[in-house]
């Protein structure tokens, strides 16, 4: 027997409509790329993506067809999110710190037809946009007389002049649920990048579970203020629950420094704020160098990497913020687990409440995660045990695009399709999982595993270290040794032997790193994350002490 409900397939238009009705008047405010504030609201970004929905229909490009951005996080970026896949055509964001090589590699892979690009990156653009064979339509956000006259592109027209022909009247079209809505391609250690193709009903499911109080907790009543890049796994989905929930939303364009961040948390009212660590860090090192405090910043949710538990302390100590923990991949949309307390634990002390926080978190709902032995058995949630950590839900990919690959997933018993995320980790009994590593990252010391993130969170303890990563190094007995690798506070000191000196009685003597190496900086990839790749290739004629 069927159920009696109303069957209406879950679409992206379906937000803005809500957004727009319901929430119209709440403001999306945005910080261009020429540094001045904009303000606009959710029934204008629903008219505006009307209208790219009819400039699309005029381009003549196809239900399916790919449309791309280069672009930071901003209104006209967000007309598009609706823009473009409310027509049933497919946003790729495409990441511009990639390497133009790169970029262009995946344009063609994409078959992108039609470009979509801030003005900041039209050198870029400029530089790539012969070899992007597919690419028809050029198209940069900005108004028509901001377009240079040499600007040597065929047919490049800014989006002001491209959209304001169209009528701002457009019915949604109703298509299947399961259709492709948007895409993001992954970097991958080897081989070419990979790209996660969300389907409507992925990305709508996504918005309810990350609204969820123990998740990001969205409401109408918070200003957000996504950090992280909305060419990133679709800034982790908030645009999405931000029209579900009817939220002010916050866009910070290019200025990602301490200051620029500040100013707008404090100017907007900010209540949430969502990034990586290392963005984190500048905000941090902003408001100690200048003596600030927030007045309206109640969380911050911090994924991407490992977050520092220095940085968790700092933000819910000193500044009375609460850090979220989280932890997700492009592969999963990205939300995999949120780090909040349960009832029971509200009765412990402060310290081991911290020690709760410091995990990456539980699964939210829609998500279920295992850890696995070499042989693929289920391991304990004992907190101790770790092993390959995989996942499985409606939200997370069950092939990439092209079938690029071949099939990812690894079958349970009862067939059913296990995503296996690289990472290492623990589950503990109450369910918070802890990564332990990257599965690459892990160093392997006589025959034990040693977590680099244990490592790099016990540097990054030390007031003098900005920035710490550890990595293994090859030695003839223990088959690898970690080292750590940091970068000092501007002003600060620290010597190599006070540093392996504030390891002892943190961590087990065998886990304390044999040497530290400072650096001037630490290479950072194109979602900011450190690149321990590179690092060994740069410190490749490395020679552990006494070799
Ligand atoms: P990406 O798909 O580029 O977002 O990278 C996903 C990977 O980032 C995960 O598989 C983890 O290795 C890492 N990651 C994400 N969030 C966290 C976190 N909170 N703690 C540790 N590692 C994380």
């Amino acid at each position: 027997m069927l159920g009696q409900m109303q069957s209406q397939p879950l679409l992206i238009s379906n937000l803005i409509v809500h957004a727009e009705r319901h929430h119209g008047s709440t403001e999306i405010v945005s910080r261009r790329v020429e540094g001045d504030i904009h303000r606009s609201n959710w029934a204008t970004v629903a008219r505006r993506s009307r209208q790219v929905a009819n400039a699309l229909d005029a381009l003549g490009l196809a239900f399916g067809d790919r449309v791309a951005t280069l672009a930071w996080n901003g209104y006209r970026h967000l007309e598009l999110y609706f823009g473009v896949s409310g027509t049933g055509r497919v946003l790729h964001t495409l990441n511009p710190r990639l390497h133009p090589e790169q970029l262009v590699w995946i344009a063609n892979h994409a078959e992108d037809k039609a470009l979509c690009f801030d003005m900041s990156f039209l050198p870029l653009v400029k530089a790539v946009w012969s070899k992007c064979s597919t690419v028809k339509h050029w198209i940069a956000l900005c108004e028509a007389d901001a377009l240079p006259a040499d600007h040597g592109i065929p047919g490049l027209v800014s989006y002001e002049a491209w959209i304001a022909g169209q009528k701002d009247s457009y019915v949604w079209p109703e298509f299947d649920e399961n259709s492709a809505s948007s895409m993001c391609y992954t970097s991958g250690t080897t081989g070419n990048p990979k790209a996660a193709l969300y389907s409507h009903r992925s990305t709508l499911l996504h918005a309810y579970g990350a609204a969820l109080p123990d998740a990001l907790g969205c409401s109408a009543r918070d200003a957000i203020l996504p950090v992280v890049p909305m060419f990133h796994v679709n800034a982790w989905g908030l645009p999405y629950s931000g029209a579900a929930v009817g939220c002010k939303l916050v866009f910070p364009g290019p200025a990602l420094d301490g200051k620029s961040v500040y100013e707008l948390i404090e100017a907007e009212k900010v209540t949430m704020a969502a990034g990586v660590p290392t963005v984190w860090q500048m905000l941090l090192g902003h408001l100690q160098q200048n003596g600030l405090k927030f007045s309206t910043l109640k969380r911050t949710v911090i994924g991407g990497s490992a977050c520092p538990p220095a940085m968790i302390k700092a933000f819910n100590d000193q500044y009375g913020v609460e850090v979220l923990h989280a932890w997700g991949m492009t592969e999963m949309s990205p939300l995999g687990t949120v780090c909040h307390l349960k009832n029971a634990q509200l009765d412990l002390s402060p310290a081991e409440q911290m020690a709760v926080r410091l995990k990456q978190g539980r699964a939210v709902f829609g998500v279920d995660m295992k850890i696995v032995d070499e042989a693929g058995q289920e391991l304990p949630w004992d907190g101790k045990t770790y092993g390959d950590l995989l996942v499985r839900g409606p939200w997370i990919i069950a092939s990439y695009f092209k079938g690029e690959g071949g099939d990812p997933l690894r079958y349970d018993e009862q067939g059913r399709g296990w995503f296996p995320t690289g990472d290492v980790a623990v589950i503990d009994a109450d369910g918070f999982m802890q990564i332990t590593d990257r599965s690459k990252d892990v160093i392997k010391s006589g025959g034990e595993w040693i977590s680099s993130i244990d490592v790099e969170n016990i540097a990054m303890a030390h007031p003098a270290v900005a920035m710490a990563a550890c990595i293994g190094m090859k030695h003839p007995k223990w088959d690898e040794r970690p080292i750590v690798v940091v970068v000092k506070k501007p002003g600060a000191e620290v010597t190599r032997a006070e540093l392996l000196q504030f390891y002892e009685g943190k961590t087990a003597k065998w886990q304390i790193p044999d040497d530290v190496v400072f650096v001037e900086a630490i290479p950072l990839g194109a979602t900011g994350k450190m690149q321990k790749m590179t690092l060994r290739q740069q410190l490749k004629d490395y020679v552990l002490p006494g070799l």
